[in-house]
C-alpha cells in the first residue's frame, strides 16, 4: 500500500514534512520523498528512505514496478484521477492497482497513550489562552482582534498554530455555526461565542465557550442552559461500545425537551488528533462505535436566528466506564463587563 495522506504518513512513518510517500508491504517498508527532505527523513523515519528528484508520484511508481509486485493499494479518497492514471500507466497490466477506504485514517481513531498525553497538552494550552483572552475583551474589541489575540498567545506558548481558523462571532452572528470574526466590535449585551484549539507537536485540541458582555437576558441564559443540559446529557452517555449515533441522539433528546431540537443542524461531535477533523463522526448517521481511547469532541449548539446561538464544545477521552471531559475551563456562560 502507498500511503499518500499526510497525516496517515505521520502517523505510520513519523515523517512531518509535506511531501513524502510510505510503500507499506508485508517485508519491508520504504519511504519516497524529495531531496528538501534527504536530512530530515532520515531523522524521523526508522524505515529507509528514498530520495526522488523528480516528481515524487511517477518515481515512485517506477520504483515500485521494478519490485513485481502483483497490486497494490491506493488511499481511494486521497488519490486524485491524475495521480491514479499516472500510476497506472507506469505500472501496466502487471500490477492490479486497488483503492482502498479510510484503513489508516480507522488505525487513527484509538490513540495511543503517547498521542492521548500530547492532546493533553494541546488541550491544556487553549483553555489557558482563552481564559486569558476572554477577560481582557471589552465592547470596543473587534472579533478579529480576538481571534487576533488568542492566535498569537497560542503561538507564544508553543503551539505551530491554531488547529482550525479561529472563530469569534457576537450577537446575531454567534447564531452561524462557522462564522468568520469580523472586523467589528463584539459590542454589549450579547452572547459571544469563541471556538478555538490549537495544534501542539501535531494534535489538535478544539473547545467553544459562550461569553455574555453585560447582564444576559432571559433568552440568552435559557438557551445556554439548555445547550449545557444537551451536552451533559450527550457525555453521560459515552462509553466504550456504544454507537456514536447513540451519543447524538441523546444531546437531540435534550434539546427536544426545550423544544431547540430544529435550533441544532449539525453533528454533536467529531474525533480529533493529527487532524481537526477525524473519525469517529459522532452524529446522526454514523456507523462508528466508540473505544476505549477515541478522543472526541462533544459539541451540541442550539442557533436563532436574530438573536444569536449558543455551543459548548469540550474535548474528551472515550473510556471503558465512561468519559474523561480533558477541556478544564469552566462552561458557565461568562458574564464580562456587568
Ligand atoms: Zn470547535
Ligand atoms: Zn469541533
Amino acid at each position: 500500500m502507498l500511503v499518500s495522506h499526510l497525516p496517515n504518513v505521520r502517523y505510520l512513518s513519523g515523517f512531518t514534512g509535506s511531501n513524502a510517500l510510505p510503500l507499506v508491504s508485508p517485508k519491508k517498508s520504504v519511504l519516497y520523498t524529495d531531496p528538501r527532505y534527504d536530512f530530515q527523513a532520515a531523522v524521523e523515519c526508522d524505515c529507509s528512505v528514498k530520495v526522488m528528484t523528480g516528481s515524487t508520484w511517477t518515481d515512485a511508481m517506477k520504483d515500485i514496478a521494478r519490485k513485481r509486485y502483483s497490486r497494490l493499494a491506493l488511499e481511494a479518497e486521497r488519490v486524485s484521477h491524475q495521480q491514479w492514471l499516472g500510476a497506472s500507466s507506469v505500472l501496466g497490466k502487471a500490477v492490479k492497482l486497488a483503492g482502498v477506504g479510510a484503513l489508516a485514517d480507522r488505525l487513527r481513531m484509538v490513540k495511543s497513550g503517547e498521542e492521548i498525553d500530547l492532546i493533553r497538552r494541546s488541550v491544556k494550552l487553549a483553555s489557558k489562552v482563552y481564559e486569558k483572552a476572554i477577560r481582557k475583551v471589552k465592547p470596543e474589541t473587534t472579533e478579529v482582534a480576538l481571534a487576533a489575540e488568542i492566535d498569537f498567545q497560542m503561538r507564544k506558548l508553543g503551539a505551530s498554530g491554531p488547529s482550525f481558523p479561529t472563530i469569534v462571532a457576537a450577537g446575531e452572528r454567534s447564531a452561524l455555526p462557522h462564522a468568520q470574526p469580523m472586523n467589528e466590535s463584539v459590542g454589549r449585551d450579547r452572547l459571544l461565542l469563541v471556538d478555538m484549539g490549537a495544534c501542539l507537536d501535531g494534535y489538535a485540541s478544539d473547545m467553544t465557550r459562550m461569553a455574555h458582555l453585560g447582564r444576559p437576558t432571559q433568552q440568552a441564559a435559557d438557551l445556554h442552559s439548555a445547550v449545557l443540559e444537551a451536552q451533559l446529557a450527550a457525555i453521560g452517555a459515552i462509553r466504550a461500545g456504544v454507537a456514536a449515533s447513540k451519543v447524538d441522539e441523546a444531546a437531540r433528546r435534550s434539546l427536544k425537551k426545550r423544544k431547540l431540537d430544529k435550533a441544532f443542524m449539525h453533528s454533536t461531535g467529531h474525533g480529533l488528533g493529527l487532524e481537526i477533523h477525524e473519525g469517529p463522526r459522532i452524529g446522526r448517521t454514523s456507523e462508528d462505535t466508540l473505544e476505549a481511547g477515541m478522543v472526541i469532541t462533544i459539541e451540541p449548539g442550539a442557533y436563532i436566528e436574530g438573536f444569536g446561538g449558543v455551543r459548548i464544545e469540550d474535548t474528551i477521552l472515550v473510556t471503558e466506564t465512561g468519559a474523561e471531559i480533558l477541556t478544564p475551563t469552566a462552561k458557565e456562560l461568562l458574564v464580562l463587563e456587568q
